[in-house]
């Protein structure tokens, strides 16, 4: 079925360049042919609007080759169940308390719902802190970023430190333990650079929210 749409549009395409040809009165054949091979082909194999998007990423390879590169699709998956990204809110730069910033995302959503994993790497660290509550750590497969996840209500069955998650993979499920409200549970989200060391309780922050968003 998908073949037949394809075959049907390349068909277009080429019969549509065989007319602009012929009324544009023959712009040497030689080259014009040849050029409109590559250009139907890949724009054939790729999904609708894809063709667009590794415009504006290659166009900032160097800042990008990071979490967004190791992740499939060219970002991380938004790691609560059934939110789109329109949904979420760039929180990163609030303040809490008097002398520092969020520098994470808060998604808010109903206790219970399935918190997924942002990409595949491995579970670095299963924590209970004050603040954050139940909590996970899990490196990115470049082992260069680290993705928190925190006031987990509790996590899915059978999780242990080390294990290679899954992008994807239910890790747990959103709350309100820490220091968050109860009245407004939520999964608290960073992304930390890991320094040299690779400690799970050690980076630098980034901004999720570009990661996720797209
Ligand atoms: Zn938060």
């Amino acid at each position: 079925m998908l073949k037949t749409a394809l075959v049907f549009v390349i068909g277009l395409l080429l019969g549509a360049n065989l007319v602009y040809f012929f009324m544009a009165g023959r712009p040497q054949p030689a080259t014009s042919t040849p050029s409109a091979e590559p250009v139907a082909a890949p724009a054939a194999k790729q999904p609708p609007g894809g063709a667009a998007r590794p415009a504006t990423k290659s166009s900032t390879p160097n800042r990008d080759a990071s979490p967004t590169a190791s992740a499939r699709g060219g970002a991380l998956l938004i790691p609560v169940q059934g939110i789109r990204a329109e949904q979420l809110s760039d929180t990163y730069g609030d303040a809490r308390g008097s002398d520092r910033s969020h520098n994470a995302m808060d998604i808010m959503a109903p206790t219970g719902t399935p918190v997924l994993a942002v990409s595949d790497g491995r579970l670095a660290k299963i924590f209970d802190s004050k603040a954050g509550g139940l909590t996970l750590y899990q490196f990115d497969p470049s082992e260069t970023y680290n993705y928190y996840y925190a006031h987990l209500d509790r996590y899915a069955e059978g999780l242990t430190e080390g294990q290679m998650l899954r992008r994807g993979q239910v890790i747990g499920y959103v709350g309100s333990t820490g220091n968050a409200n109860p009245a407004a549970p939520h999964l608290h989200f960073a992304v930390y650079r890991l320094g040299p060391e690779k400690r799970w309780h050690e980076g630098a922050p980034i901004n999720p929210y570009p990661l996720l968003r797209g």
